[in-house]
């Protein structure tokens, strides 16, 4: 089987994918770098054990509509695993058989893993992001004082990570007020979510601590000459910002924000981590996150990174 090919539910109704097949389901799905990614984690894993010796990741292009068929019939075509991505992540909650208690609370899933009755979701990419603070930026979630942009399914994940990992503040802000709303009466419901409040975009909390980390959870960045979504200037000089968005690799949040002295990171080492989590949920072994780096890199074709 081709693993640079996209796949449809046509293909998944008439074609077995032998061995150990893996997949990332999306639509749109045909630029993601997961399967460069996986599969080049996958070499060092087989050059370490030869249980991995047949497994392959794939993509395929799933329609929202399609979701609830495709699901049974990769669990019968024995997909280990499945990594889902947009639009997927919120709709599988009630398709599969089992959820992580965080997954279910941030609800959103973005891994399966195949048992014998069904799929078991959880969520990586809350690590995802915690990895990436650390690595990037030298930032522990843990007491740190957060700036979240956005309440979509990425930053209910940000967020119920922040909380679990006991972050000091949460301060979050996004365009739609209902959707934030949501997102702060799932909070509220967590031991520490009382540490969480809201914002307007268009102002910064006032009084901030002199150090935190922003983290941009929102699409405004996505497409070429979108604004920043918060005013840089009213940031402490301390604070750090990630950008969840990795393509384009420079938002213009990250570039005022590092034109005016803070230190930057965007979303890539997140994907890397989230990835790689998820290979390990399914492997039980440890996964090489600098072959999938350096992977992604070069299917993003982006200087090599040596992190
Ligand atoms: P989503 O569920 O569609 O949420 C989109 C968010 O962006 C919402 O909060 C939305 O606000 C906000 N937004 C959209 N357009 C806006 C605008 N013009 N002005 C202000 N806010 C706007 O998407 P998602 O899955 O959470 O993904 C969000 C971003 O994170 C995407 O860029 C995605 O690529 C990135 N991401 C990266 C990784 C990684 O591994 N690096 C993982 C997951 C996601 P409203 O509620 O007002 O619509």
């Amino acid at each position: 089987m081709d693993t640079e090919k996209t796949y449809t539910l046509r293909d998944l109704e008439t074609t077995e994918f032998s061995g150990t097949p893996l997949a990332v389901i999306g639509h749109p799905i045909k630029h993601s770098v997961s399967p460069a990614m996986h599969n080049a984690a996958l070499v060092q894993l087989r050059k370490a054990d030869s249980r991995f010796i047949d497994w392959a990741y794939y993509r395929f292009d799933i329609a929202p509509e399609d979701l609830a068929q495709a699901l049974p019939l990769f669990h019968r075509r024995n997909f280990l695993g499945l990594n889902l991505t947009i639009p997927h992540k919120v709709q599988a909650l009630d398709l599969i058989k089992g959820v992580s208690p965080d997954a279910e609370i941030a609800g959103a899933v973005n891994t399966l893993v195949w048992d014998e009755l069904g799929y078991d979701g959880f969520n990586t990419d809350g690590y995802g992001l915690s990895r990436g603070l650390e690595v990037d930026l030298g930032v522990s979630l843990k007491g740190a004082n957060v700036i979240l942009l956005g309440s979509g399914g990425a930053a209910r994940g940000a967020a119920v990570q922040c909380v679990l990992s006991k972050c000091a503040q949460l301060y979050v802000g996004n365009r739609t007020p209902e959707r934030l709303q949501d997102l702060m009466a799932v909070l509220a419901g967590m031991p520490g979510g009382a540490r969480a409040q809201t914002f307007a975009l268009s102002q910064l909390p006032e009084n901030l601590p002199e150090q935190g980390v922003v983290v941009n959870a929102t699409s405004l960045g996505l497409k070429a000459g979108d604004p920043a979504p918060i005013d840089v200037a009213q940031l402490p000089a301390g604070w750090k910002v990630y950008d969840m968005i990795y393509n384009p690799s420079a938002t213009a949040l990250l570039e005022q924000a590092h034109a005016r002295g803070h230190a930057i990171a965007n979303g890539l080492s997140m994907l890397i981590h989230q990835g790689a989590r998820s290979l390990e949920i399914w492997s039980h072994a440890d996964v090489d996150a600098h072959a999938m780096m350096t992977a992604a890199c070069h299917a993003l074709k982006l200087p090599p990174r040596h992190d």
